[in-house]
């Protein structure tokens, strides 16, 4: 048995891939209609419970996680009781962006000039390092762009630091981008790595709208490399995504989250393992299965609302994912993925999708 903290689509989607090798799945989620339900029990309550957090350890063999901000202390608790994976260092690495920019430097993984920011003084004499235009981040709970603000001139400073609502924070030059890319890493416990092939990325308000396969990248080494370097530093295991932006000949690295991630879900359709099957695999131990790409593939993320099953499946590259979950207007509700061997199809269904549902 599997425990899982949280009982998001994510935690859905490890449970799909975990059925066919016999494995069953357990959530700690405090929310009422989760969409793992129907695949998973859930145990109801806060994640610092720690009469259900010893519940959740007493039903499993070990314990993972599908978001990064579980708290530190339930981590800490769980692993006296059980095994859990990622490691806790990855989870406290992950959780502040000054650590985990830190953490890159200290590896000698190229990222944008970063300084921490503890005051709008601080802010004020931090342009000097990092340069104009910049953005400031919260360096805690932080995600799809919130809690950040863009700084192009003087008078962004004191209206940022409001914004972000004073807490700690870095503030990082902006990346004049080309691309944003990312990598997605697995490590086993046994140490066996693999990595599947770079992910490109296109956002819409702050959130991932469309992400494509992109094998044989000239980046694909150095971003492995990278990728390497913070696996073995973290002595992780486990599915990583390292989330990067290309500038020119330049990778740098934005940032990494310790779990199965929204650029990975291609996989599904689109590599011979996918991300999820990869996670469970490496927790357990078991060997990793190939992370090639079986065609040209992507992922278009439905927002809001699902378009009819009969349009979207009338695309011949096109596999549905349905999560299960109530519309609410910016909220993740599943995902299309497009693979197909024949790259002028797969354009033409991509396109399709897209246009499917900006209608
Ligand atoms: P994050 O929460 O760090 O993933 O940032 C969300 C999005 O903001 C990224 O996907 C980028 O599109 C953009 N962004 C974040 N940091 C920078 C930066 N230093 N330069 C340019 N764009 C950035």
């Amino acid at each position: 048995m599997i425990g899982i903290l949280g009982g998001g689509q994510l935690a859905r989607m490890l449970a799909l891939a975990g059925y066919p090798l016999g494995l069953n799945f357990v959530t700690l989620d405090p929310a009422d209609d989760i969409c793992s339900a129907s695949l998973a029990q859930q145990i109801k309550g806060n994640y610092n419970n720690t009469a259900l957090l010893t519940k959740l350890a007493e039903k499993v063999d070990i314990v993972t996680y599908e978001f990064e901000n579980v708290p530190a202390e339930a981590a800490a608790f769980l692993s006296d009781k059980t095994t859990i994976y990622p490691p806790k260092l990855a989870l406290a690495t992950a959780q502040d962006r000054l650590i985990e920019k830190t953490a890159f430097h200290d590896l000698d993984i190229d990222t944008a000039p970063f300084v921490e920011v503890n005051s709008l003084p601080d802010l004020k004499s931090a342009m000097d390092i990092v340069g104009w235009p910049a953005v400031l981040k919260t360096r805690r709970e932080g995600y799809d762009g919130k809690g950040q603000a863009v700084l192009r001139q003087p008078e962004d400073l004191a209206k940022g630091w409001t914004s972000i609502g004073e807490v700690p924070a870095i503030v990082e030059g902006f990346v004049p981008f080309d691309r944003e890319i990312s990598l997605i890493a697995v490590r086993s416990r046994t140490g066996e790595t693999a990595f599947y092939p770079l992910t490109e990325n296109k956002h819409h308000d702050g959130v991932l709208r469309v992400s494509r396969a992109r094998p044989n990248d000239a980046m694909q080494t150095l971003a492995e490399e990278y990728a390497t370097k913070l696996l073995n530093a973290l002595d992780y295991v486990g599915v990583l995504a390292l989330e990067l932006f290309q500038a020119g000949d330049r990778l740098l690295v934005n940032e990494f989250a310790p779990r199965v991630h929204n650029t990975g879900h291609w996989t599904q359709d689109g590599a011979v393992t996918c991300q999820f099957e990869n996670h469970l695999r490496a927790i357990l131990g078991l060997p990793l299965g190939a992370t090639d790409a079986i065609g040209h593939a992507g992922m278009v993320n439905l927002i809001g609302e699902i378009p009819s099953s009969t349009a979207v499946l009338k695309i011949s590259s096109a596999h549905l994912h349905i999560y299960d979950k109530a519309p609410r207007i910016g909220r993740k509700m599943g995902h299309i993925n497009l693979m197909n061997q024949d790259q002028a199809v797969f354009e033409a269904d991509l396109q399709t999708t897209l246009n499917l549902i900006s209608d």
